[in-house]
């Protein structure tokens, strides 16, 4: 008998039969004689809706308020998920994050958690009931209700885990496992039977949507045993762990793509030793967060620097960039629209130099032009047009031969 904390994603809680599909795996746990904690998200694409709706006010909402609004969400999924287990003869109590003790920084939309208070949690555990948490949001030192960025349910449920050294973290969602690349894009896909957290930290951050990366950090950080599996099949997942024993050690173990992203670059800035830090520094107060970077020293006494940002922060760059263009000292800015992101990722890397070369000949013989490349120990990220994103995870999956490899078991 152990505790075991199972989250369930909003696909797998989308309609009232869906609630009752999760009540049922839920009691099954109860069954077996472990102590339960479910995490859930909001239902279907409700929060999409409560943005919209937002939309539909204002263009800026305030922060404070979208916190607000988007919280709901998840109550209500809590709520009717205790009603389904009461119903079914179970003990079971729903808490919203703060009730739940999940203490977070103070900022609002993407808030990290400092600390979680497990005392109420222990106590209705002890007296053997389900504890139902809504995942996503938490509560500031001051009492303002927050919410830990979007997919934010997997943190709550992994932090919530670790807070009360539960034996498991089960992720329950519409697909059966990690794959070797998003399956809905890549009909070759392969599920993985095990992940390393390092991998799996780096697919999550390069745009693999099927685990938040701070859920995969704590996870790392606390040695959360963690398993991706599906809400409606029963077959076992995928198990993220330090090192995976259940696969062979390959070279490139996943790839993860990401669109929407814009290239902008600075061009006619003086070259001076300080022209990197001031540029970057602006841009990191405004909390603009910038990706690869490249500067070309042309050999002149001008400079030009290229990044990559969200499609959706460009505005704001280049508000910012304009608004300190005295103090930059620039000539002007250029920006590429529709591009793409797409990264290899494997920790067999580190020892096998040549990956990023065959990555590069691959695009190339599929006349895929690469705009900028980034490479760490385990990864290799290359920039794209939007139109060439697809085809060019399907020829890396194919060179790499990762849908042949077969698990070691
Ligand atoms: P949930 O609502 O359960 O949180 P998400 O939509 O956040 O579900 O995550 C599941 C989705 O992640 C899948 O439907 C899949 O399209 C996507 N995904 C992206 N990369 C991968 C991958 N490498 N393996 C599995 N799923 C992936
Ligand atoms: N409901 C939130 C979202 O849609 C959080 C989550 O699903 O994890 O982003
Ligand atoms: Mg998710």
């Amino acid at each position: 008998m152990g505790l075991i904390v199972q989250k369930f994603g909003g696909t797998s809680v989308g309609s009232v039969e869906k609630i009752l599909n999760v009540a049922y795996r839920v009691i099954e746990e109860k069954q077996r004689g472990h102590d339960v904690v479910v995490v859930v998200s909001a239902m279907g694409k409700s929060t999409d809706s409560l943005v919209a709706l937002a939309k539909e006010i204002t263009e800026q909402p305030s922060s404070r308020e979208m916190d607000m609004l988007l919280t709901t969400g998840e109550q209500v999924t809590i709520s009717l998920l205790t009603m389904a287990l009461q119903n079914k003869g179970y003990d079971a109590v729903s808490y919203t994050g703060w009730q739940a003790g999940i203490e977070t920084e103070n900022i609002h939309g993407n808030a990290r958690i400092t600390n979680i208070d497990t005392a109420k949690l222990k106590e209705r555990l002890n007296e053997g009931k389900i504890a139902v948490v809504a995942g996503f949001q938490g509560v500031t030192a001051e009492g303002e209700i927050t919410t830990l960025g979007r997919g934010g349910s997997d943190t709550t449920a992994v932090a919530l885990a670790a807070a009360l050294k539960a034996d498991k973290c089960d992720i329950y969602t519409d697909v059966p496992g990690v794959f070797t690349t998003d399956p809905r894009y890549v009909k070759t896909a392969r599920k993985l039977a095990g992940i390393s957290y390092d991998e799996m930290l780096e697919l999550a951050n390069l745009g693999a949507g099927v685990l938040h990366p701070r859920a995969v950090e704590f996870a790392k950080n606390y040695q959360v045993p963690l398993e991706v599996r599906s809400s409606t099949e029963k077959e076992a997942g995928t198990l993220i762990e330090e090192e995976s024993s259940m696969e062979q050690n390959l070279i490139v173990r996943g790839i993860a793509f990401e669109d929407q992203i814009t290239r902008v670059t600075v061009c006619g800035l003086a070259s001076g030793l300080t022209t990197l830090s001031t540029i970057f520094t602006t841009l990191a107060k405004q909390n603009i967060n910038v990706d690869i970077i490249i500067q070309s020293v042309t050999g002149t006494s001008k400079t030009s620097i290229s990044f990559s940002v969200k499609t959706e922060d460009l505005k704001r760059t280049v508000e910012v960039l304009e608004e300190y263009k005295d103090a930059l000292d620039y000539e002007q800015i250029e920006t590429e629209n529709r591009l793409a992101k797409v990264s290899i990722v494997g920790s067999g890397m580190i020892s096998n130099p040549g990956v990023a070369a065959e990555m590069f000949a691959v695009l190339a013989e599929k006349n895929i032009q690469v705009k900028m490349v980034s490479t760490s120990e385990i990864k290799v990220s290359t920039v794209v047009n939007e139109g060439d994103m697809v085809k060019a995870v399907e020829a890396l999956h194919d060179a790499f031969e990762l849908s042949k490899q077969t698990a070691v078991i």
